[in-house]
């Protein structure tokens, strides 16, 4: 009963967000309201966003050190591992390749990009940071993260918070916990036991506070985004959402209820409260706390499982970036004039998938990544600057549906145990 009302209340703040930023940004926009005021409210509602978006990203680390931990020290068996691995890797690629042709497709049945007036386009000077020191090489990109994955100093990468190589670790010591055994590693696994019920303790005290943040995030997304460059990019909007909406709404729910033999929608209102914050983060990472807890207390599927497909999905599965990259390239494309054979288009879908894989769970990185695809088929990467004024919306949509297809990755792995 609790967590439905919770659920309710973050539904609440969003309206209450976009309800109270929209009209006040159509009235700065109008002339009606002085523009530094809705500025002022967009500020105030990021700041009270952000500190939400703290305390989520407090206890993400702890949280997935002693979640995995304990994780693996359950599962028995450490062979078990290597299965559950095999199993979350191969959903991890099926899906994302899934989302990919579903922007192949949309991309070119809409051809949004097609004519369009690129003066008409604002080009948006403030490029990301990183946009403009790219590493252009999209392997090289993947070789340091893998490289990247062994921490020199664990220490380092969780005051870091770096997620792979926290990962790794914690997946090792907990191993070797199971291997070590006898008195040590009882003692070594029920210290990790109670650390995570005290984590999750927290993060279920946090999470009671995601209306508040939710309905900041809301109002900073719609007072402060320039809605003038929404007409000149709609068909483009439109393509993407198209996509994301398809790939959420068709092939997850498919797979979910044929491999999961799940039901999609009780599922899908099991993950509501998770949903919803990361629509309105735009962050997988900061959202990696609710994601857990629903999976585990709404959706009852076992921590062993969670706590290894969870972390990991939230930083290499992002079926939504995936999709957009693909979506956005070809349209950048199409903008330029340039006709993409199909080898061109390959050549971006794996990328796209690489650039997917690569990117970190926080907002607009799959924006800064795609420099990367856009390099691999000649363009420039200030074309990038073409759709940077629509990308927080696009951003909180496909992070969203990065964070379902790792709920249903969950769900479907759990099915096999
Ligand atoms: N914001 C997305 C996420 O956190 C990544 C992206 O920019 O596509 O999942």
């Amino acid at each position: 009963m609790r967590a439905w009302k919770l659920h309710h209340f973050i539904g609440l703040a969003m309206l209450l967000g976009a309800g109270i930023g929209l009209p006040l940004n159509l009235a700065g926009q109008a002339g009606a309201v002085d523009p530094e005021l809705v500025r002022g409210v967009a500020h105030v509602g990021e700041e009270l966003g952000g500190l939400f978006l703290s305390l989520l990203k407090m206890v993400v680390v702890p949280l997935i050190i002693t979640s995995l931990v304990t994780g693996v020290t359950g599962l028995g068996d450490p062979r078990r591992l290597g299965r559950l691995g095999a199993r979350t890797f191969a959903y991890y690629g099926l899906t994302s390749a899934l989302a990919i042709v579903v922007g192949l497709v949309a991309v070119n049945v809409i051809r949004p990009g097609v004519g369009i007036e690129l003066a008409a386009l604002s080009r948006d000077a403030s490029l990301p940071a990183a946009v403009a020191d790219p590493e252009t090489s999209v392997w090289a990109i993947l070789w340091r993260q893998l490289r990247g994955m062994i921490p020199t100093n664990p220490v380092h990468a969780t005051a870091e918070g770096d997620m792979l190589p926290v990962i790794f670790f914690a997946l090792l010591f907990g191993l070797f916990i199971s291997l070590t055994g006898g008195e040590h590693g009882e003692r070594m696994r029920a210290f990790f036991a109670s650390a995570f019920a005290v984590m999750m303790r927290m993060t279920t005290f946090i999470i009671a506070l995601a209306p508040f943040g939710v309905f900041g995030f809301m109002l900073f997304a719609a007072a402060g985004s320039g809605l003038d460059a929404f007409a000149a990019l709609a068909l483009y909007m439109l393509t993407v959402g198209v996509g994301l909406a398809f790939h959420a709404l068709v092939t997850l729910p498919v797979l979910l209820a044929a491999v999961g033999r799940r039901s999609p929608l009780a599922f899908a209102k099991a993950m509501g409260p998770a949903l919803l914050t990361a629509f309105s983060t735009a962050s997988s990472n900061a959202t990696l706390p609710l994601t857990m807890s629903c999976v585990e207390e709404r959706a009852g599927i076992s921590n062993q499982v969670s706590s290894f497909v969870l972390p990991l999905g939230a930083t290499v599965n992002m079926d939504g970036t995936a999709l957009y990259e693909v979506a956005a390239v070809l349209f950048i494309a199409q903008a330029y004039g340039m006709d993409l054979t199909v080898a061109q288009q390959l050549i971006v879908a794996l990328t796209a998938l690489l650039a997917s894989v690569g990117a970190a769970g926080i907002p607009h990185a799959g924006t800064v990544m795609m420099v990367v695809v856009l390099n691999a088929v000649g363009l420039p990467a200030e074309a990038v600057g073409l759709i940077l004024a629509v990308d927080r919306v696009l951003d909180m949509g496909r992070t969203a549906v990065n964070v379902w297809s790792d709920a249903t990755a969950a769900a479907v792995v759990a099915r096999f145990e």
